[in-house]
């Protein structure tokens, strides 16, 4: 029997032997996740500020992830009823068809310094000429900054600049770019130190010069458009398939739920949410900064000038095969933040078999990919409702106060109600507890 055979149905104590048989996990780790240990205070201590408890959610794993034909058990931490669920069974038609294909472009980051009053485009010009017969000096001032990621292998690569003139609105802003390999950290530190060193050099000579120019600030930018992954599916309409519903049908308005989401950004937005329920969930999980890769996917939905729909699904009806495709930038890491501080961070690296950030980069992607997909055809089918409807239920039940052993019976009540809200989920609780 498969470990993963109706996993979904089976108690928290059951998964977690699941786990111990497959060796996914040991014992120890198995006890500690049982006992609900996952962050003792000491470490939440020293983790932030002000610090009174912590905060738990639920840790989960999707499963039917094959990704560059490698499998893996996604580890995902998230609140959301349905995610994991979604994100297993869209995974788990890609896989009938062959799995994930991803690669990683790039894995830079990007710096930025910026300048102010450099008032003329003639000004803007000389100093960029002065920074680009300077760069070799300007670099060495950032390696020096932080020269353990030199060691490393990595370091700051490349600066340019831009001029953004004056505006009615806006004063004018020269602004100097530093890309950095990071190697397997998301580097906002050492970026920012190294950036703070080019900062005190540059005002230190222009104050020798006699030069207006300040700067304004100096930090890591989120967007991140150096630091790429792209992963894609192609699926036989067959796969599709659904009770009375022709694969092909369905295939071909995911397409066109697709060209919505490029047209429409009332939908953009809801369609991008969609693959970040999955996305954030294992960045969340594999302890990366969350908000960074939220902040640098949404501005990368903005490339083409216009906030779109990052997945790209499209119909080849001849050969009856559904094609999908998502280039995200993903500036996550393997190391740094509180990624080796967090057990339970260090566990779902764990649960992924310690890839390195190219290839953790590639797993989120996939991970985006398949929640999507999921979304959409649920979406252009039956809706979304009534898968939700079980989960909804479940979640109802346990707001009006159900205990453990009440909350699969009075889901059940609930699901043949013909409205769900508190007062029916409270109504039912009571005529089960009577
Ligand atoms: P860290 O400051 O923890 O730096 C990464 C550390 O990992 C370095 O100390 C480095 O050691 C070590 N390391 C070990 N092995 C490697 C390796 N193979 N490659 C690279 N580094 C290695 O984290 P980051 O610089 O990555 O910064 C991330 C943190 O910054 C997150 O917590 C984030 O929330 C926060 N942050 C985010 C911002 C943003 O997104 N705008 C802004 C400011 C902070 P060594 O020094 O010896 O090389």
């Amino acid at each position: 029997m498969s470990i993963w055979k109706q996993f979904y149905k089976q108690s928290l104590t059951e998964r977690l032997n699941r786990l111990v048989n497959g060796r996914y996990l040991n014992e120890k780790t198995a006890t500690w996740l049982a006992n609900n240990q996952s962050l003792p205070l000491e470490i939440a201590d020293h983790m932030s500020e002000n610090v009174i408890g912590t905060y738990g959610l639920p840790f989960g794993v999707a499963l039917n992830f094959m990704i560059n034909q490698k499998d893996y058990l996604i580890p995902m931490v998230i609140e959301e009823p349905s995610v994991i669920a979604a994100a297993s069974y869209g995974a788990k038609l890609v896989r009938k068809n062959g799995g994930f294909t991803a690669h990683v472009s790039k894995r830079l980051m990007t710096g930025e310094i910026a300048l102010l009053n450099v008032q003329t485009q003639n000004e803007a010009n000389e100093l960029t000429t002065w920074i680009n017969a300077h760069k070799n000096d300007l670099l060495d001032v950032a390696r020096s900054a932080h020269p353990s990621i030199v060691k490393r292998g990595g370091g700051p690569i490349d600066i340019r600049t831009h001029y953004y003139p004056q505006t009615e609105q806006t004063a004018a802003f020269f602004v100097l770019y530093l890309t950095v390999d990071t190697k397997e950290a998301m580097g906002a530190n050492m970026m920012n130190t190294m950036l703070e060193a080019i900062d005190h050099y540059l005002n230190h000579y222009f104050h020798e010069h006699n030069l207006p120019y300040e700067t304004l600030l100096a930090i890591l930018s989120n967007y991140t458009t150096d630091c790429l992954v792209t992963v894609s599916t192609t699926i036989s309409a067959d796969t599709l398939t659904k009770q009375h519903l022709s694969g092909q049908w369905v295939a071909k308005r995911i397409a066109l739920a697709s060209q919505f989401a490029k047209t429409d950004t009332y939908r953009a937005a809801t369609h991008n949410k969609g693959m970040m329920n999955g996305i954030d969930a294992i960045v969340l999980a594999t302890g990366n900064d969350w908000r960074a890769i939220e902040a640098s996917i949404h501005a990368y939905a903005t490339k083409t000038g216009q906030y779109q729909g990052l997945t790209t699904w499209t119909y080849d009806e001849t050969n009856q095969r559904l094609h999908g495709e998502l280039t995200i930038s993903m500036p996550i890491g393997t190391v740094g933040g509180s990624i080796g501080i967090h057990p339970s961070a260090k566990l779902a690296h764990q649960l992924l078999g310690h890839p390195d950030a190219k290839t953790l980069m590639t797993i989120i992607a996939s991970v985006g990919l398949a929640q999507n997909f999921a979304a959409l055809r649920a979406l252009v089918s039956e809706g979304i409702q009534t898968g939700h409807m079980r989960l909804q239920a479940k979640s109802l039940a346990i707001q009006v106060g159900a205990q453990s052993d009440e909350v699969e019976s009075v889901t059940e009540k609930l699901l043949q109600q013909p409205q769900l809200n508190q007062e029916t989920a409270k109504q039912v609780l009571l005529n089960w507890r009577n």
